[in-house]
Order: structure tokens, then C-alpha cells, then sequence
């Protein structure tokens, strides 16, 4: 029969463990939610250089090189890429330099683009 420590000892186990997994998955969700917040400040950027083209277009004038605007999209991707290998390390998985994908470790080829991960 086990002993009563040993119960309760699995139990405190498990329920740290459950513990971590919930505290994993309040950090994953709070990385795609800022990684959302940055997919809109993208668009945003994208839409104001639409607007530029038009207005300037309608004016006839020449096109302005958007420079500010593609630097600033630049970065938001770059922020996106930087929640993403958080993500990762939290996951335990690395990501795929073909696609992006989340692969776990142990995995020779990306399951998603079958890329070789060595
Ligand atoms: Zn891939």
C-alpha cells in the first residue's frame, strides 16, 4: 500500500505541474496577443502609405520614398519575431529557418515545410 506522504507528495507533483502548464499557457497567450497588437500597427503602417500613393497620385505629384514608414514596419516585424522565439523557448521547440514553424527538437524535418533541421 502507499504510504500517505507518497500520495500526498504526487499530488503536490501534479499540482505543480498543472501550475506551470497554466503559467505557460497565461505567457503564450499574452505573446500572441502583443504579437495581434503588432500585426495591426503593421496594417495601420501599410494603410498610411496606401493613403500617401493616392493623395499624391490624385495631386500628380511625385511618390515620396516612405522611408519612416517602412523602417517603422521593419521593427514591428522584427518585435513579431522576438514574441515568436519567446513563444518557442516557452514551448521547448525551436523554430524552423525555412518557415517559421514551431518544431520540436527531436524532429529531423519541419512537419510543416518538410525543411531538414540540422
Ligand atoms: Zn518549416
Amino acid at each position: 500500500m502507499a504510504d500517505i506522504n507518497q500520495v500526498i507528495d504526487k499530488a503536490k507533483e501534479l499540482a505543480q505541474t498543472a501550475s506551470e502548464k497554466s503559467q505557460e499557457y497565461y505567457q503564450i497567450s499574452k505573446c500572441k496577443f502583443e504579437i495581434a497588437q503588432l500585426k495591426m500597427k503593421i496594417e495601420k503602417n501599410y494603410n498610411a502609405i496606401g493613403k500617401k500613393v493616392y493623395d499624391v497620385k490624385k495631386a500628380g505629384e511625385e511618390l515620396p520614398d516612405f522611408a519612416a514608414e517602412m523602417e517603422e514596419i521593419d521593427l514591428l516585424k522584427a518585435d513579431i519575431e522576438e514574441q515568436k522565439d519567446i513563444i518557442s523557448s516557452i514551448k521547448n521547440t525551436i523554430r524552423c529557418n525555412s518557415c517559421g514553424a514551431d518544431v520540436s527538437e527531436d524532429d529531423p524535418f519541419c512537419p510543416k515545410c518538410g525543411a531538414s533541421m540540422k
